[in-house]
């Protein structure tokens, strides 16, 4: 008989796991279950920067999983593209990141060193040359630059969509707007889902990707505290690409990032707000920040029009490093995968595969 696997949650978390799965088995029924259509939490308010090979991790699991993660996306994307028939918005150009005068090259120099080894490129580039390459960058700008090339950027939303519709292809059954209010896992052989609507889903296994709803769901079986950090974003609309149209690599700067949507738009963002004595509240402040950080960046962008202004709640584990991968429940036939905090986007892929080993392993 084949085994029954339900998963909880249909951010990009969720949706990697379901495809991942579907394409290494078919011995298997997968059911994803979301409280709302995919993609609308965490997910659809990302930006979908993958800080890889650019970030400071240099080993351990923080690069292994940054690495793993990178690699599986050169295939990942065209294989959705083509699965699907449909493009995925992304862009391959790289990855900027500037750095004012005063910083310290040298752990910037050690990241190259490191990166070259591991035969990864990382380029850094002078006043002179961001300039030349890049002339929307504030012609005041004396610092320099880290160019990383195969670091990438995908569209979030598109990205959750092509997932679903692939999974789907490959036997996999989504059920929107349907809420696990807890699960029931003292049955050795087996547990039981008890969803918002009264109904009990028997099911082998089960795999929690709920981002910030994983708490409540986690509570009965492990202490595992994911708490909301809030971040904002805007699109503005220019008369004009920024600078050369045809190289827009995403410009980071003070961690904030300037990301081309294609055309004349861009995204700019993200503030990352902390709760307030356990209360989030979207400041105006901290968006007009991000803001104005953009504008100094590039000066071009204070002519375009905001078009739209955005939200969303990044899970961030409390006390304990991010992402939480790991098997919960009396039956040790939960398994969870969540608080990715800022790079969830850029981890799925490593997630997906080591969920998919937990559970080859029994
Ligand atoms: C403004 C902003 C910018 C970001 N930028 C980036 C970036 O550039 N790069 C990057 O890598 N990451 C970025 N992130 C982080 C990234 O968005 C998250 O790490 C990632 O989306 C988490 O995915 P997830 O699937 O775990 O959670 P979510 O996307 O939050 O999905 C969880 C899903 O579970 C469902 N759910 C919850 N409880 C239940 C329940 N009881 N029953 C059924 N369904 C349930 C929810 O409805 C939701 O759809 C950003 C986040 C924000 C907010």
């Amino acid at each position: 008989m084949s085994t029954s696997i339900s998963i909880i949650g249909c951010g990009i978390i969720g949706a990697t796991i379901a495809y991942e799965l579907s394409r290494s088995t078919n011995e298997c029924t997968i059911d994803v279950y979301d409280t709302h259509q995919p993609a609308q939490a965490a997910t659809g308010a990302a930006l979908g920067v993958m800080m890889g090979i650019i970030s400071q991790k240099v080993k351990g699991r923080a690069w292994n999983f940054r690495k793993e993660s990178i690699r599986r996306y050169q295939t990942l994307i065209p294989e959705l593209e083509a699965a699907t028939g449909e493009k995925i918005p992304h862009n391959s150009q790289g990855i900027i990141k500037l750095l004012s005068p005063e910083e310290d090259l040298s752990k910037w120099q050690q990241l190259i060193a490191t990166r070259t080894e591991q035969e990864w490129q990382l380029e850094l580039w002078n006043a002179r040359k961001i300039t030349t390459q890049l002339p929307q960058i504030n012609h005041q700008f004396r610092g320099t630059a880290v160019y990383s090339p195969q670091d990438i950027q995908v569209d979030p939303v598109a990205l959750t969509k092509a997932l679903v519709a692939a999974a789907q292809l490959n036997g996999v059954k989504f059920h929107f707007d349907r809420s696990i209010d807890s699960i029931k896992a003292d049955n050795p052989q087996s547990c039981e889902l008890l969803t918002a609507d009264s109904q009990t889903i028997t099911t082998d296994r089960v795999i929690i990707a709920a981002g910030l709803g994983s708490t409540s769901l986690l509570a009965p079986h492990a202490p595992i505290d994911i708490q909301p950090v809030l971040g904002q974003a805007l699109q503005i609309r220019l008369p004009q690409p920024l600078g050369n149209p045809a190289f827009q690599p995403v410009i980071v700067s003070e961690d904030v990032n300037i990301v081309s949507c294609g055309g004349t738009d861009y995204w700019v963002g993200a503030t990352v707000e902390f709760p307030l004595d356990g209360v989030v509240t979207a400041q105006a402040a901290d968006l007009e920040k991000v803001k104005q950080i953009a504008i100094e960046i590039c000066p071009d962008l204070a002519q375009g029009e905001i078009i739209r202004t955005w939200q969303g709640l990044r899970p961030r584990p409390q006390h304990r490093p991010a992402p939480v991968i790991d098997r919960v429940g009396a039956n040790q036939r939960v398994l969870v995968a969540t608080g990715h905090y800022r790079n969830g986007i850029l981890l799925a892929p490593a997630t997906a595969r080591i969920i998919g080993d937990m559970l080859s392993a029994g």
